[in-house]
């Protein structure tokens, strides 16, 4: 007969448990309507300030016109990873696009922001001696890079540009830094950043996920604001799932760089592309992202009138001139109990806690869209006004 498994040898119950009583137990709910600035779930209809859809594109009909006629043309599924039968002529046309919009050599094309950013660090710190230097609040998909990578991960204080170049010591350096963080909406000091690793003769990798789309005169991102090429940022990666409203990502830079990833990076090589479909969406996405400055416009006119209002209101805001705003809660309890109580008002809004943020700085993450409108913005900080009389009373 066979025997049986133990019921529960890794006491899976008992930390379920411990995770709900420290107030960080996730859950999930299920949307029935398109993504959008209104969304609904559970028969319920909410003011969405928690999508990455910074251009409103995501349920674009220019998009899913663009995706209807490609599935007609390659199907639904890509049938493979690029390397073996994937790669159709919508991603090689995109890899093109990419290039050019960003002043690049060559682009590659990721299936997720994720995967790109394994790749960009486990392609690049080989060696066990190799040093991966990195801002403590980077996403977390970088830091598992350097998991990967198992080369040697030093990380410096949010920002602190002198503290990177006190660990820039490593023979090889692999510098990699968001360019917008994700939890609070602050720009990394990247023109420094930039000298730092020259002088460290360091390799720079930017994370433009937040940036893309929503910085630079042409929505080129946070390296077209600041005005760095390629010979300053030698790997540029960002995804297609935030400005651009699709799903996917690209990293962007000079011939080798892009050729050493193609030849040797395990999660490019080793998982399926992406639909052809989407990879023209993609490109439909970019064309608009590039044209359509008008979105751009209404997007920071949103934030600056968000960051006016939380500033009359005198609003636990964070510091942050991007679409990315954090209502600082202060503990997981108080987070999660906004959340709760914006929901309970028609608002949808995330709690986010540690790990992904440092306890005790627990908040709400607030992201605006150009979806928005003014009076969608007004109702929200009205909202958070109530809510900061509930929660210190
Ligand atoms: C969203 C995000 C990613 C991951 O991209 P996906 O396409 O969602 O996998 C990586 N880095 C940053 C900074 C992000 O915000």
């Amino acid at each position: 007969m066979l025997a049986r498994a133990p019921a529960d040898p890794f006491s899976l119950a008992k930390g379920l448990d411990r995770i709900k009583s420290a107030g960080l137990f996730r859950t999930r709910r299920t949307i029935t309507s398109a993504q959008g600035a209104r969304i609904q779930a559970d028969g319920q209809q909410y003011d969405n300030f928690s999508s990455n859809d910074y251009l409103g594109l995501a349920n674009d009909a220019r998009l899913v016109e663009v995706v209807q006629e490609a599935v007609s043309v390659y199907g639904v599924g890509s049938g493979a990873s690029q390397l073996i039968c994937g790669r159709s002529r919508a991603h090689a046309q995109l890899e093109e696009a990419l290039a050019a919009y960003t002043g690049r050599s060559r682009a590659v094309i990721f299936s997720s922001g994720y995967l790109a950013n394994l790749a960009v660090i486990s392609t690049f710190a080989t060696r066990r001696e190799d040093v991966v230097v990195m801002d403590r609040e980077n996403h977390a998909s970088l830091v598992d890079g350097a998991l990967l990578a198992r080369a040697s991960l030093r990380r410096y204080a949010h920002n602190d540009v002198a503290g990177l170049e006190g660990l820039c010591s490593g023979n090889r350096t692999l510098v990699a830094t968001d360019s917008v963080f994700s939890m609070d909406g602050s720009i990394a000091a990247l023109p420094d950043i930039v000298s730092v690793c020259a002088r460290r003769r360091a390799m720079l990798a930017v994370d433009d996920a937040h940036g893309f789309g929503v910085l630079g005169e042409n929505g080129g991102g946070a390296l077209e604001h600041f005005s760095l090429d390629q010979s300053r940022v030698p790997i540029l990666m960002a995804t297609f799932a935030k400005a651009c409203g699709v799903m996917g990502a690209f990293v962007a830079g000079p011939d080798d760089v892009i050729e050493t990833i193609i030849q040797s990076g395990r999660s490019y090589i080793y998982t399926t592309a992406m639909p052809p479909a989407l990879a023209a969406a993609a490109g439909k996405a970019l064309s608009i992202v590039m044209q359509e400055g008008w979105r751009r416009d209404k997007l920071h006119a949103l934030v600056d009138r968000f960051v006016r209002g939380a500033k009359q209101l005198e609003l636990p805001v964070l510091a942050s001139t991007t679409p990315i705003q954090g209502f600082l809660a202060g503990s997981a309890t108080a987070a999660v109990k906004g959340s709760d109580y914006a929901r309970e008002r028609g608002i949808w809004l995330n709690a986010i806690r540690a790990p992904t943020v440092p306890k005790n700085t627990e908040r709400l993450r607030i992201t605006l869209t150009a979806g928005h409108s003014d009076d969608q913005v007004d109702r929200l900080l009205e909202m958070l006004a109530q809510l900061k009389k509930q929660l210190w009373p």
